[in-house]
């Protein structure tokens, strides 16, 4: 039995404030990354200041099926998005506000299909390591506890986090996935819940961490491979903005500057690309 309140909360709280605190990286400014690590347990040796950070065997799982699920969600909105006529359809126009036929093809080059580039392969070339290494400027995965501010209640739910624009620790490598981020369902049963719906805007929020991977790397300017700060989005009104409802209800401009606005139109692209027509 899923509780109703899962779907509500939606995906990810970005809390800049909890980020440095959360971060096990403190000081780390990188540039692109080269690599992708996810931090997991050594046996051999448990510090215990860092032992709550890493990621079980079975989460390491999770996140390379949700990388694969990037794949999708973020192929379905490039080929979708890329049809003739596509910025006048109804899913573009709750999610994006008005945009012209250009600026949808930026968006999609930006925020799908260099996105998609980003992690294509990383499912299996993904580096397990037992700690982080300085002055590296790989993307590092991890996986704090629920204790953890940016992932506790007091904030709605923080499903996941990077750092975010405009705050002093944006250009960290890393994304964080908080122990709800996992409690999401198989990006083929949102699929198939979604597609039992009749609306683009009024849907049940989907929850996967594919999807939640894909809204992060919004947030994150080493996945957005740019050093333009322009390009890394908000999480605007923070945890009002992560349902259909809400996203689909963003003043125009506030759609563009929202991740989750990104993330729910790729997911409509790949669970009902007729409804773009
Ligand atoms: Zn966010």
């Amino acid at each position: 039995m899923i509780s109703a309140s899962r779907y509500v909360l939606g995906l990810i709280l970005l809390l800049a404030l909890q980020t440095a605190s959360a971060s096990p990286f403190p000081g780390y400014r990188p540039r692109a990354a080269s690599t992708v690590k996810v931090l997991v347990q050594n046996t051999a040796v448990r510090t215990s200041s860092r032992a709550t950070t890493y990621c079980s065997e079975a989460q390491v799982t999770s996140i390379k099926q949700a990388i694969r699920d990037l794949q999708l969600l973020a192929g379905a909105a490039e080929k979708v998005l890329s049809a003739t006529g596509a910025f006048q359809s109804s899913p573009v126009k709750a999610y994006l506000g008005d945009i012209t036929a250009n600026a949808l093809t930026s968006l999609v080059n930006l925020r799908y299909t260099n996105v998609k580039n980003f992690w294509a392969g990383v499912d299996i070339a993904l580096e397990e390591v037992t700690d982080t290494t300085a002055e590296d400027n790989s993307l590092y995965l991890y996986c704090p506890p629920s204790s953890t501010k940016a992932c506790s209640s007091t904030y709605g739910t923080s499903y996941a986090f990077a750092s975010i624009k405009g705050e002093a620790d944006a250009m960290l490598n890393e994304i964080a996935f908080c122990p709800k981020s996992f409690e999401g369902h198989p990006l083929a049963d949102q699929t198939r819940s979604f597609q039992r719906q009749k609306t683009i805007d009024k849907f049940t929020a989907p929850s996967t961490l594919g999807l939640v991977l894909l809204h992060e790397s919004q947030h994150s300017i080493t996945v957005m491979q740019t050093t333009d700060m322009s390009n890394v989005l908000e999480d605007v009104n923070k945890a009002s903005a992560l349902t259909p409802q809400t996203c689909s209800a963003l003043d125009p401009a506030d759609k563009l500057k929202n991740a989750e606005n990104v993330a729910l139109l790729a997911f409509v692209a790949y669970a009902g690309p007729d409804r773009f027509t």
